[in-house]
């Protein structure tokens, strides 16, 4: 059987979606975002985050990312990130395509998190013609190793900013399981601790395709429809994305399927506590849980036919939880992992 727990996006399409996918598909509907189903996505995105935002759809979140970066910097600029951030280590460069070269400087902070002095020792270091001159700072929410920004950190991180005349870009590829975890406003992570753009994630939280984009700052939204177009990111048939994330956010399903998954990464971080020789990486404040096992345990997992990623690090296991995650499955993964235990100690 093949199961897992690699990522959130290898999870199908959940029903409420899948629901307003087929409303959309009757009948004909005007093309390139012309339509009502996106008018009321963004609309919708508007009353969840409390302000008049700028709202745009694309296909994924690379080009999400790398699209709002492209608003923020010249090609002679740079962009702070940290060294796991997603736009560094996943995205092939394409932030720093879409900005024309603007130069990732990659920062450091415990749990994945981007930490202020961190930001400014990047800024301060030169300050003359020769360095690529720090633009716009980018974090992720919830982190590439699960864990979250705190409203207190991403003010003392927009401070920063402020003090260098920083943009601050969130990419929320898993901004649902941040606001499900700590259950706040999602205006209060975002625009109301300075976040200027923010790329809210649909593919993991239960849609097929499809990230939004929200500029808190209007004017960095001047012309980002040719951009999109421009970069291939303008689906003809947008109401069939802008569908799903209305199907998302209308039904409430997307903080129900990420306050689901972040539930059962809780109840597995449980489980493999009860493990003494398995050491967590980082606090599971999200929908994945980040923890060193022996590389024996690894392989006789997989043997087994359990899918996850070990990229963090030398024996650091990656498991993700999703929407559609279940308890049995995860009793089922914890019992195997027992049982291997047990074998390797032996042996
Ligand atoms: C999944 C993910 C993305 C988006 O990746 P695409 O494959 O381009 O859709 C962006 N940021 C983070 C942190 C992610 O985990």
């Amino acid at each position: 059987m093949f199961e897992q727990f690699a990522s959130d996006n290898y999870a199908g399409i959940c029903s409420e979606v899948m629901e307003y996918l087929a409303r959309a598909n009757a009948g004909y509907a005007k093309a390139y975002g012309e339509d009502d189903w996106t008018q009321r996505a963004a609309d919708l995105f508007r009353e969840i985050f409390e302000t008049d935002c700028e709202v745009f759809f694309v296909f994924n979140g690379t080009a999400a990312n790398s699209l709002a970066l492209g608003t923020l910097c010249r090609s002679y600029h740079s962009i702070i990130c940290h060294e796991l951030a997603h736009v560094e280590t996943d995205e092939c460069g394409a932030p720093e395509r879409f900005t024309h070269g603007a130069k990732m400087l990659v920062g450091q902070g415990p749990q994945a998190k981007l930490s202020p002095a961190s930001i400014e020792s990047l800024v301060t270091k030169r300050c003359d013609l020769h360095y690529p001159k720090p633009k716009a700072v980018s974090l992720t929410q919830a982190t590439e190793l699960g864990t979250l920004y705190s409203i207190e950190e991403l003010q003392a991180i927009r401070e920063v900013c402020d003090r260098y005349q920083l943009r601050l870009h969130m990419d929320g590829a898993r901004f649902a399981n941040a606001v499900a975890a700590m259950k706040v406003c999602p205006a209060e992570i975002t625009w109301r601790s300075g976040v200027d753009v923010l790329c809210f994630g649909g593919t993991k939280n239960g849609t097929a395709i499809g990230e939004a984009i929200l500029f808190f700052d209007r004017a960095l939204a001047e012309d980002f429809e040719y951009h999109c177009k421009q970069a291939g990111q303008l689906a003809s048939k947008m109401r069939y994305v802008s569908a799903q994330m209305l199907g998302l956010l209308e039904t409430g399903a997307w903080l129900n399927n990420a306050a689901h998954a972040n539930r059962c990464a809780a109840y597995l971080e449980t489980q493999l506590a009860d493990f003494p020789e398995l050491r967590f990486i980082a606090p599971r404040q999200a929908n994945g849980v980040f923890i060193d096992m022996p590389p024996l345990l690894i392989e006789a997992l997989r043997e087994k036919g359990w899918h996850f990623y070990t990229f963090i690090g030398e024996g650091g296991a990656r498991l993700m939880c999703a929407w559609n995650s279940t308890f049995e499955r995860i009793d089922e993964f914890v019992q195997d992992v027992k049982t291997e235990m047990a074998r390797l100690q032996v042996s």
